[in-house]
Parts: structure tokens; C-alpha cells; sequence
């Protein structure tokens, strides 16, 4: 049986130099900022049987865990630095832990992100990851930024994740390829940190934020926060290639109101249009126009002619949905 401190030593601490000024094993890590910087400070939790299926693979989870939070960071263009990790684990099982430290350690490597400590304990399977980032005072993109006449832009695409659920739940029928391919955006989503980065360090975009509950009820706290509303282009929405190819009241639905999407929404003035293309191409992620920032409250819809749509969706709440 291994012990709680075993485990740790095993699967989680690492025999390498770390960049951190203390590492794992004391009763808190040490970090030096950089020169002038600001940190960026996220946490996110993913529980068992609420924001994954009971038995999901455990790379998977290692992987994931670790991208919302660094889809956190990308969102205020902050560059990862660090992270601890606290587990809820039902038991020690080696392969269990195996698979997520393999995928946990495979995403922060990537993005030179450094484990420096966490807590470790009995429970229902529960995963909490505090992300620490850095970036220089003034370049944060807030939520509270937006100005009326911004671009809303979107990265990569939407809706491919709650395609997938709505495909595991039987709500729709995919074929088990669209649905193999589906699922991967839910379960391995890809942080788009290098766009927030240029983003920020450009001035390029006013606000920004990481949907992760869908369009709808993410871009509404920009524009709550800002004060203005946003008219959007439903057919403009940047689809999924599987959702691409379900008809159009489905594509309306989940690249609006999906969730598990972990693109980045922001806005931007319209002069900056030509450098957010060329950033995005130098990051090699897509970007995509979506609407506008405009002075009326709240959110509206358009098609492609420009004539109005009531499309009647909502953000996802853990507290008013199940
Ligand atoms: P404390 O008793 O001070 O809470 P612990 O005994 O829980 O410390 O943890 C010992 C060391 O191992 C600490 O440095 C802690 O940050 C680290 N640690 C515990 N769990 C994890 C984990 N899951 N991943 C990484 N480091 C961990
Ligand atoms: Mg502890």
C-alpha cells in the first residue's frame, strides 16, 4: 500500500532542477517574480461526476485539469509559471495515478509550467489545480474592457464539446468516428495561451475571457462588466468540423451555448483587425469575427442578413442546471 508520502514522491515530485526558488516538500513553495511583473492567479476544480464521467480515463483527466487552468491564464494573457495540485484520491492506485500524472506532466512540460506543491487526501475523486502566471502591470485582458465599437472575436471553434455530450447521451446520433473526434475537444481541450499572450503583450484586444460555459453566458459577463451589449452573427459562429456537418438550428445552439469549449472570446478595436490576424497566424490558432460591441444592453443575435434572431439560449450554471 503506498502512503500518502510515497505517492507524492512517486508520481508527483520530480528529480529535476526546478525553476521554482523552493519547490515540493516544505510547508509552502517559494516563487520570485520577475522584474516588474505581475502574477496572474487561477484556480479551477473538476469533480468526479459532475464535470467528468465516473471512470474517465486517467491521462485524460491529467491532461485536462491542467489545460482549464491554463486556459484561465491565456484569457488575461498572463505566461504560465507554476501550479499545485490538490487530490481528492477514493484510493491510491498506481495505474490511476500512472495515466494522470503522464498526461498532467505532458501538458505543463509544454507549456513550461512547473508543479510546486499541492495537498493530497482521501475522498470522492476531486482535482484542484492552482495556476500561478506572469505578466507586466497594464497588460491583463479584463473582463471589465470592452468599448463599444470593439470586434467580438472568437478563436479556434465551438460547440464540438457539448456535440460530444449531446452524442454520449443519445440526444443526437453521431457515427462513432464524428463522435470519437467530437470527444476529443471535450476531453483534451487546448489552451490558446500563445494568442492571449500576443494579445496582451501587443495591446491588441481590450477584453477577454475563456468560454468555458458556452458563448452566450460567457460573453455576457464581458459585457456586464463593461458596461454594453454585443450583436452577433449566429451563422458567423466558428463550428466544430463535426458540428459543421448537423444542421443549422443544432450549429446555432452549440457554438452559442455549448460549453467545455475553452476558446478564447475578446474584443478589439477594429484598426487592430490586420495585427490580430497576423498574431494569430505567427500562434497558429484560428481567429474568427463574430459581431460587435455595441451601446444597447445585452446580447443579440443575427443571421447572415442581418435580420434579427431569437435564439432563446443560456449560459450553463451548475447551480440552475443539471
Ligand atoms: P502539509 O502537512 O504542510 O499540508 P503535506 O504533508 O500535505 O504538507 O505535503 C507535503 C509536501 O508535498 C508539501 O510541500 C506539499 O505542497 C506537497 N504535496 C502534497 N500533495 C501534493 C500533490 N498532489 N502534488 C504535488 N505536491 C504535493
Ligand atoms: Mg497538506
Amino acid at each position: 500500500m503506498l502512503s500518502e508520502f510515497d505517492l507524492i514522491k512517486q508520481y508527483f515530485a520530480r528529480a529535476r532542477p526546478s525553476r521554482a526558488t523552493l519547490g515540493i516538500g516544505d510547508d509552502c513553495a517559494l516563487l520570485t517574480p520577475g522584474v516588474g511583473a505581475q502574477m496572474a492567479i487561477s484556480s479551477d476544480m473538476l469533480v468526479e461526476g459532475r464535470h467528468f464521467f465516473a471512470g474517465a480515463d486517467a491521462c485524460m483527466l491529467g491532461h485536462k485539469c491542467l489545460a482549464v487552468n491554463l486556459s484561465d491564464l491565456a484569457a488575461m494573457g498572463a505566461r504560465p509559471v507554476a501550479f499545485t495540485l490538490a487530490l481528492a484520491l477514493p484510493e491510491a492506485n498506481p495505474a490511476w495515478l500512472e495515466g494522470f500524472s503522464r498526461g498532467l506532466f505532458a501538458l505543463a512540460d509544454a507549456f513550461d509550467c512547473e508543479l510546486i506543491g499541492g495537498d493530497t487526501t482521501k475522498g470522492p475523486l476531486t482535482i484542484c489545480i492552482t495556476i500561478f502566471g506572469e505578466l507586466m502591470p497594464g497588460q491583463a485582458l479584463r473582463r471589465d474592457a470592452a468599448k463599444v465599437g470593439d470586434d467580438v472575436w472568437i478563436s479556434g471553434t465551438l460547440g464540438d464539446a457539448r456535440l460530444a455530450l449531446a452524442g454520449y447521451r443519445g440526444e443526437c446520433a453521431l457515427d462513432p468516428a464524428s463522435l470519437q473526434l467530437a470527444s476529443a475537444r471535450m476531453h483534451a481541450p487546448t489552451p490558446r495561451v500563445a494568442l492571449g499572450r500576443a494579445l496582451a503583450s501587443g495591446a491588441l484586444a481590450h477584453a477577454a475571457l475563456d468560454i468555458s460555459d458556452g458563448l452566450v453566458g460567457d460573453l455576457g459577463h464581458i459585457l456586464a462588466a463593461s458596461n454594453v451589449g454585443a450583436t452577433l452573427d449566429a451563422d458567423a459562429l466558428p463550428a466544430g468540423p463535426v458540428l459543421a456537418g448537423q444542421d443549422r438550428a443544432l450549429r446555432r445552439r452549440f457554438s452559442a451555448a455549448g460549453g467545455d469549449d475553452y476558446e478564447l472570446c475578446f474584443t478589439a478595436a477594429p484598426e487592430q483587425r490586420a495585427a490580430i490576424a497576423a498574431a494569430a497566424a505567427r500562434c497558429g490558432t484560428a481567429v474568427t469575427r463574430v459581431g460587435i460591441i455595441d451601446a444597447g444592453r445585452g446580447l443579440r443575435f443575427v443571421d447572415a442578413a442581418g435580420a434579427p434572431l431569437n435564439l432563446q439560449l443560456a449560459g450553463f450554471d451548475h447551480f440552475a442546471s443539471d
